[in-house]
Parts: structure tokens; sequence; C-alpha cells
């Protein structure tokens, strides 16, 4: 029985490392020659790095093989593991579509491209033998110029069988000069009926208040109850939700311990600020959902009573999920609907 929600797992960063050290030795002989055995490139690609910049870095490596011809293999294993390993039922896949393109191609021509990218992988993550509902949330990157980033949200409302929203990526700390640009981006999404979300409030460097109220959910957002609190009673009232992921704050040297997330919980559950909790990068990490889950709560940052209130959020937050609650509701359901079952469902 698959039962958790994913809301925030990028394509780049969901490829886990045996798999692309198979595929860099089949394909690719430089990196081949690089890493001979699976240890040392394990090693190379889920080291911490010092700041959230550098960890972005990392993505260009998989950005680079994430080709129109290689996506479908890539997206195959990944939610052949999802489903296996990580008991996904419902999933919400980002990433930057013109950077799958052809980067010899001229920007107009990449544009146009871009449809294809998000119908091939639209395609590829439909695998009738691993059953997860799978939407799609489109990137705007905080490195491209607006009219790439515009033409990213025109793809994302004229492609909705795909697509659930939009997100703007790339480190949160290069939002500064251009933050009336990304205003203006995030009311015409809206202006086209899309969903919202957005990498914000991540590090201490990458907190616009400004940016706020165009976002459903807040990608990240830890900054708000660690170091603007005052903010949460906001957060609660507009039903924002957290997306917090809890290793890549680790792995991008924005915490030091998993514990310090402890003070984050607590105030967002007293808050009532919703938390989705999500895995951000699964393969570059290596850490798969159930084990952001259990790192938690074996490190007491929330108890097992948190820890279901943040996957029920998962659902209810969801932007394409179409039961508005948790599959094992459903399940739960079919069994009172067995008198026989009464007293085992109530245990
Ligand atoms: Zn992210």
């Amino acid at each position: 029985m698959a039962l958790y929600a994913d809301l925030h797992r990028h394509l780049g960063g969901s490829v886990v490392p045996r798999i692309l050290w198979r595929y860099f030795k089949r394909h690719d002989l430089e990196m081949a020659r690089r890493f001979p055995e699976y240890p040392g490139f394990e090693k190379f690609y889920t080291r911490k790095r010092n700041t959230l910049d550098e960890y972005l870095e990392l993505h260009t490596l998989v950005e680079k093989v994430q080709t129109e011809q290689t996506l479908p293999y890539f997206i195959y294993r990944l939610i052949r593991g999802a489903y296996i390993f990580e008991n996904l039922a419902y999933l919400e896949l980002r990433y930057t579509p013109y950077l799958r393109t052809p980067d010899h191609l001229s920007q107009s021509e990449r544009i146009n491209r871009m449809a294809n990218i998000v119908e091939i992988v639209g395609k590829a993550t439909q695998v009738k033998e691993y059953p997860i509902i799978i939407s799609q949330i489109l990137c705007m990157h905080s490195r491209l110029p607006y009219e790439v980033n515009k033409a990213i949200i025109d793809l994302a409302a004229n492609m909705k069988v795909y697509v659930c929203a939009v997100d703007i990526a790339g480190g949160d700390s290069h939002y500064e000069e251009r933050l009336e640009e990304f205003i203006s981006l995030y009311q015409y999404a809206h202006s086209l009926g899309l969903k919202t979300t957005g990498h914000l409030y991540e590090t201490p460097d990458g907190c616009y208040r400004e940016l706020l109220p165009y976002l459903m959910r807040i990608g990240h957002g830890i900054q708000i109850p660690l170091k603007y609190p005052e903010l949460l009673p906001e957060i609660a009232q507009s039903k924002q939700c957290l997306e917090i992921c809890p290793t890549t704050y680790l792995k991008t040297g924005t915490l030091d311990d998993l514990k310090e997330l402890k003070v984050v919980f607590d105030r967002c559950f007293k808050a009532g600020v919703d938390i989705a909790i999500c895995t951000d990068n699964a393969g570059l990490h290596n850490v798969r959902l159930p084990f952001e889950y259990e790192n938690l709560l074996t490190q007491d940052v929330i108890d097992f009573h948190q820890l279901q209130a943040c996957q029920d959020s998962a659902f209810r937050h969801a932007f394409a999920w179409p039961h508005k609650e948790h599959p094992a509701s459903l399940l739960t359901g079919l069994l009172q609907d067995n008198p026989e079952n009464r007293d085992l469902v109530s245990v």
C-alpha cells in the first residue's frame, strides 16, 4: 500500500548515486575514468557542501545528462524506487525545463523545445506497474532571463495536464536585484490560474517578505520560524504550508544539526502552520522519504503524532492529489465498511 506524498523533489537531484554512476560507466568516458569504483563516486556525489550555491552546482552534473533521449531512462528508475522503497502514492517533481534543452541552440529555439521536455517527462512518469500520481512543477530560475522565466509560466499554463504549479529556484540569495521582476512573474502566473510555490526563507540571505504573499506553499521557509516567528500567524491565516526538507540543510551548511529543526516544528505547530516533510534531492542525498521521517523521529525533533500531522498536511496541500485526504483514510474507510473489521481498525 503506497502511503506517502512528497511535494518537493527536484528531477535533477532525484537520481540515486548508483544509477548515475552506472550511467556514467556506460556513457561518459571521462567520469568513468575519474570514478572507476562506486564508493569513490558516492562519496563525491553525496558529500556535504559549504554553501547552497556550491551544492546547487552539483545539479548541473545531472542536468547535463538528463536530455530528451535519456530522461525516460532516469525517470523510470526514479519511479520504480519511489514506489518500491518509499511507498509514495503521490509525487510532485520539479525542474527547469529550459535547462534540459540542448545548450548549443539559441534562446528562442531552447524555449520552443521546452514543451517537448514537459511531454517526455509527463509520459515517462506514467508507469503502469508502479502507479504513483505524479505531477510536474516547472521552476523559474534566478539566473535565467525574464523572457525564459515568462515562457516557463506560459508553458505551465498550457500544459496543465502534466503541470500543477510553478516555482522559483536557483538559490534564494540571488533574488534581491530582480525582486520586482519575480513578483510580476508570480502575478502573471496567478492571472493564468496557476498554483505557486517558491524557494524562499531557506537561508538567512533568502528572506524576502515581499514575495511571500504570492506563494501558496513555501519551499523550505525554515528561516521564518527560526528568525522571523512574528510572521507565523500571517502564514497560518493564509494557509501557506512549509515544504521542509531536513537533509538539505545539513548538506548545504544551512544547519549544523538536525536537532535545530525542533524549534522550527514546535513554533509552526504552535502557530497552526502546516508542514509537509519532503526530500528535495532524495538521490543526491541518498536519503529517501521514509528515512527523512525516521531521522526526525529518532533525533526527537518530532513525535509520531506530529509526523502523522505532517503526512496528512502533505496530501492536503498537494496541488494535484484528487482526494484531499491521506490514502490511509480511504483504506480505513474500506475496512470500516466491513463490520467484522471494526475492532481491528480502532486498535
Ligand atoms: Zn528545492
